[in-house]
């Protein structure tokens, strides 16, 4: 099979991603293969490319956003049939026996395994996952809206739980990229009021397209003064002049799993009256499940842009230059 691997991790502009001839993976026991329709990019395939983010095995495959059908079983696996539509994400193993895994805080277990980080992920014509781990999805979204829900939108619903925003509340977003225009959506349709916060005038469009009270630079003062924050920005720079904007009892949550370094913090000004800094570290299942629920029920529109398979790192290129409005799939099958 066709496989995109990284290959020597470094800036974009010296193609550190290269495409390769592999045999397809065989599904062990319980687990199933799926022919990958589409697999979205997520800015971690980025980071891994880049180097920002260590390499857990050489040569691996990225894209933890992966929408196609399956098309053999593993021993005893029983939870879906071949043909059926599935979705394979980031979060792919945990241990289940951890403090953290006994208590239900999955995403905190001590020993996961993540898709396209430790073992092979969807830029590849196959893929294979515990069918434990990988998700049905709902009809109302083609493979390429689908893909994106996948780590963009679960791990966006994700922040926006961990920025206790209540209905009604005034929520930032800073950066507007794949997981922000979802995570955003989700807010306004939960009564929510957005203010928005990128460098791309594009982006600031589509905000104000889908909903956002207002969108202004990356580093610009919110309108009103903020109950809520996210940082989807992987730039530290922002952190203070995110909780700079927050009124007295907000929390800003940070959602990336990379983040450039945060400039000294002023205690009086930052976070004094209560402010809460936190952060986001993967997902749960139940995360994912509650995640796809929603997005069927808010009729989320998903903006993608489309690249072919052979284009792969275009894509990541496009994205470390911003020059992607929404979220970039790749288009492996049809
Ligand atoms: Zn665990
Ligand atoms: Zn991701």
């Amino acid at each position: 099979m066709r496989a995109w691997v990284v290959d020597a991790p470094g800036p974009m502009k010296g193609k550190p991603l290269k495409l390769v001839e592999r045999d397809p993976p065989l599904p062990a026991a319980g687990e199933v293969r799926v022919r990958v329709n589409v697999c979205g990019v997520c800015r971690t395939d980025l980071h891994l490319a880049e180097g920002d983010l260590a390499a857990r095995r050489p040569r691996v495959v990225p894209g933890h956003e992966i929408v196609g059908r399956v098309d053999m079983l593993g021993g005893g696996a029983s939870r879906f049939q071949v043909g059926d539509r599935v979705g394979i994400a980031w979060l792919r193993r945990t241990c289940g026996v951890c403090r953290f895994c006994q208590r239900g805080d999955e995403n905190l277990c001590l020993q996961p395994r993540f898709t396209g980080w430790d073992d092979d992920g969807g830029y590849a014509d196959s893929a294979v996952v515990d069918e434990r781990y990988a998700y049905s999805l709902p009809d109302g979204f083609d493979d390429e809206t689908a893909a994106p829900l996948l780590c963009a939108g679960i791990i966006g619903y994700r922040a926006l739980r961990r920025s206790e925003v209540r209905p009604g509340g005034r929520l930032g977003v800073y950066g507007f990229g794949a997981s922000a225009h979802i995570a955003a959506q989700i807010a306004m349709w939960e009564g929510a009021i957005v203010h928005v916060f990128t460098r791309s005038p594009d982006a600031q469009r589509l905000a104000l397209d889908l909903g956002a009270a207002s969108a202004g630079g990356a580093s610009d003062l919110p309108p009103e003064p903020l109950d809520a924050a996210i940082l989807f920005a992987p730039v530290g720079d922002l952190v203070p002049i995110a909780l700079g904007a927050l009124d007295r009892g907000g929390t800003l949550a940070v959602a990336g799993i990379h983040l450039t370094d945060v400039p000294p913090l002023s205690y009086e000004r930052h976070l004094f009256e209560e402010r809460t800094l936190t952060s986001v570290t993967a997902n749960t299942r139940r995360d994912g499940v509650a995640l796809l629920d929603i997005a069927a029920r808010a009729g989320l529109r998903v903006v993608t842009t489309t690249y072919p398979f052979e284009e792969a790192d275009r894509a990541l290129g496009d994205l470390a230059a911003d020059h992607v409005n929404g979220a970039a799939v790749i288009r492996v099958h049809f």
